[in-house]
């Protein structure tokens, strides 16, 4: 572990002005540097208000100083914490003094990886921990801090580990070949082979659930130009389970706008951007447009004409198979009341994006597609990487299975069980490979 000697430092807590701003520093530096800021030594986790000094003995300002020695901390080595006022001019003037003192800037999760190579957490808890920090619902918070307390993990290790049995089992009978065929023709073996096969299953099911707590939904909206989308989109955000997020673009980036409503994120998308162009730019867009489509996991359509089946025509030119509802906008001008009606597995509904008659229903649906009233006691949020792995495990075990079952082979049925619960490993981090670890914490914020 080249990283344990150097000492990283970090505005923890969010850009921008407010009340109290963190700084985290981790390291074997941790200790002189907290000394050298508080003018003596710390007690450990004990809050000191003091004066934070500048090398000219100017206090750069006034807080809590907290000091975690190694190996109660976050990260498992030594610990120093600064609450400051939430100025970011303060927070950087306060950071450079750290580097002075002997620290570096952190790269993006680089404590919660340092938390990980020490032991402090398990990888798909080091995962909970940036989950935890996007989740877009309250659900979706619940989810990760289940994950974070290692509910996800202790799952994972539990399967691990009958399947690890099931390996020892097989293994001892290749040990004593004149009893093998009996030792994998008993019942015993048989009950625990169809009892793991369930365990992976319910936990497979369990993840790809965890993914969509995680992730939130990804609705796309669609339409021609004018039919009211931005409106709709507007309207929405209006709500006070929204968060908007402002979304740079050009005026012909067709993903211009983008909401979080209640853990649901919402793009817009111009069909006008999803027809053949020849100019470059143009032709971005319509890459982007369509990949945006690719990943939705709902496309609504708007129309405003009141018989959409022209735009629906449109939409099947697209290559996306998640358009499950089409709102029908402008009803006040239309003189139509807010309804809904289902034909064909697709969900009509007739609203008013500027009167807002009819928007809750829309509401409503987009909440049902997210899984929401489904319970979520005992969820937890996951990543496609724990569906991947969990997949990968399932083909090695289901490999195993018939090898055992159709060739009595339990040499090579000891080696798919070897690899299925390699695959498992990958989940917490017992089996990784470095560029695994790096594409996992460089997508965490800096100062976790
Ligand atoms: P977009 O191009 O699909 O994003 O459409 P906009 O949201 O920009 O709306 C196009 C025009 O339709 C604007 O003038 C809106 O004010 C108008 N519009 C949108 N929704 C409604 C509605 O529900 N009723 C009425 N009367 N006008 C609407
Ligand atoms: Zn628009």
């Amino acid at each position: 572990m080249s990283g344990r000697a150097d000492t990283i430092a970090a505005v923890a807590t969010a850009p921008g002005a407010g009340g109290v701003g963190v700084l985290r520093v981790s390291g074997d530096r941790a200790g002189e540097i907290a000394r050298a800021v508080l003018g003596r030594a710390p007690r450990a986790r004990h809050a000191h208000y003091a004066a934070f000094r500048a090398a000219d003995g100017g206090v750069i300002d006034r807080g809590i100083l907290l000091w975690f020695p190694a190996p109660h901390s976050y990260t498992g080595e030594d610990v120093l914490e600064l609450q400051a006022h939430g100025s970011p001019v303060v927070l950087r003037m306060l950071l450079a003094r750290l580097v002075e003192l002997g620290a570096r800037h952190a790269r993006a999760g680089e404590f919660s990886e340092r938390a990980f190579l020490h032991g402090r957490i398990d990888l798909a808890q080091a995962e909970a921990v940036a989950d935890l920090i996007a989740s877009g619902s309250e659900a979706a918070a619940r989810a990760a801090q289940r994950s974070l307390e290692g509910e996800f993990s202790t799952r994972v290790h539990a399967l691990a580990e009958r399947v690890v049995r099931l390996r020892v089992w097989i293994e001892a009978a290749i040990d004593f070949p004149e009893e093998e065929i009996d030792f994998l023709k008993a019942p015993e073996l048989a009950a625990e082979v169809d009892a793991t096969r369930g365990d992976l299953h319910a936990l497979l099911g369990e993840t790809r659930r965890g993914v969509r707590l995680a992730d939130g939904l990804h609705v796309v909206i669609v339409g021609r130009p004018n039919v009211g989308k931005s409106s709709l989109l507007n309207a929405l955000a209006a709500s006070e389970r929204a968060i908007v997020t402002d979304v740079a673009g050009t005026t012909r980036d067709v993903l211009r706008e983008t909401i979080d409503l209640d853990g649901i994120a919402l793009t817009l998308v111009d069909t006008a951007g999803l027809r053949d162009a020849a100019d470059v730019v143009e032709r971005e867009g319509i890459r982007r447009a369509r990949g945006e489509l690719e990943r939705a996991d709902l496309a609504v359509l708007v129309s405003d004409d009141g018989d959409a089946a022209r735009d629906l025509d449109l939409l099947r030119t697209i290559p996306s198979r998640a358009v499950r509802v089409v709102v029908h906008n402008k009803i006040d001008l239309a003189g139509t009341r807010a309804h809904r009606e289902e034909r064909d597995g697709i969900v009509h509904l007739w609203l008013s994006a500027r009167s807002r008659e009819g928007l809750d229903g829309l509401v409503a649906e987009l909440r049902r597609h997210a899984g929401a009233g489904e319970s979520d006691a005992g969820a937890f949020t996951a990543r496609a990487r724990h569906v991947a792995a969990l997949e990968r495990a399932r083909a090695h075990f289901d490999a195993a299975v018939a090898a055992l079952a159709e060739r009595n082979a339990g040499e090579l049925a000891a080696e798919d069980l070897r690899r299925a619960h390699d695959a498992l490993g990958e989940i917490t981090g017992e089996v990784s490979a470095d560029d695994l670890l790096g594409e996992i914490f460089s997508s965490f914020c800096i100062g976790k």
